[in-house]
């Protein structure tokens, strides 16, 4: 479970009645099973439950995080964000910017936003993370470009640009940006406006992805070339 830092004193985690309910209902846990806390920043704790009470009995070393920070600014896709932040939550993403480009149907709403939050933690938990991945406020896409630096890669399914490994291998970057479009893809002008904010275009194969599909495969690629 996910813990914030004024639910631990004195080696005792105090339960919220959410998270004691999922431990007892849904992890069907006993009085002195053990769990594993984690409070979404890197650190970890096994825990015994004692009732609306844990103790702490010690932190946990893991290192399950990429050897790169990974920024995905994202065109909202109409449909499917769900997944996509538990996807690439799952994979490792670092931080992620929702954006609304020239042709991005979908407006969130804040609770739409408080739901995506909401599934990275539980992914993040699930993948045994040591961070629960950031996720901005949608921004237009143009706003985006100041919270990012290089290298910064946009991909882009029109034009002969090189494949995004071409810059991934050998790797030798501690932090990249990625950015993906939406179902209608990007606009001429927003590739112009990125080029000109120094993204490079790149390609991610010869087939069209689907604007949920496209940011996965990046970040796969990522994943592949960093760990291997
Ligand atoms: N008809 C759109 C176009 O011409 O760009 C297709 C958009 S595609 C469904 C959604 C997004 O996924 C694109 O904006 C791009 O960012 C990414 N994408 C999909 N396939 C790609 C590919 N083969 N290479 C690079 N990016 C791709």
């Amino acid at each position: 479970i996910t813990i914030s830092p004024d639910q631990i004193e004195n080696q005792k985690i105090t339960l919220t009645s959410e998270q004691y309910h999922y431990l007892i209902r849904v992890l069907r846990l006993q009085k002195s099973d053990r769990f594993i806390a984690m409070n979404g920043q890197g650190q970890w704790w096994l825990a015994k439950l004692l009732g609306q009470q844990a103790e702490i009995i010690e932190p946990i070393a893991i290192h399950t995080e990429l050897p790169i920070s990974v920024t995905l600014i994202i065109a909202l896709p109409k449909n499917g964000f769900d997944e996509v932040v538990k996807q690439i939550t799952e994979l490792g993403v670092t931080k992620i910017i929702p954006v609304i480009s020239d042709r991005t149907i979908l407006k969130p709403s804040p609770q739409k936003i408080d739901r995506w939050r909401r599934i990275a933690n539980e992914a993040a938990e699930q993948s045994e993370r040591q961070i629960v991945p950031e996720i901005r406020e949608p921004i237009p896409f143009k706003n985006s470009f100041s919270l990012v630096n290089q290298p910064k890669y946009i991909c882009y399914a029109r034009g002969n640009s090189p494949h995004l490994l071409n810059y991934l291998i050998p790797p030798s970057n501690t932090a990249i940006t990625i950015a993906t479009g939406p179902e209608g893809g990007w606009t001429e002008k927003e590739i112009q406006e990125a080029i000109a904010a120094e993204f490079q275009t790149v390609s991610l194969g010869k087939r069209i992805l689907t604007a949920t599909l496209a940011p996965i495969v990046a970040l796969s690629l990522v994943t592949a070339t960093t760990e291997m």
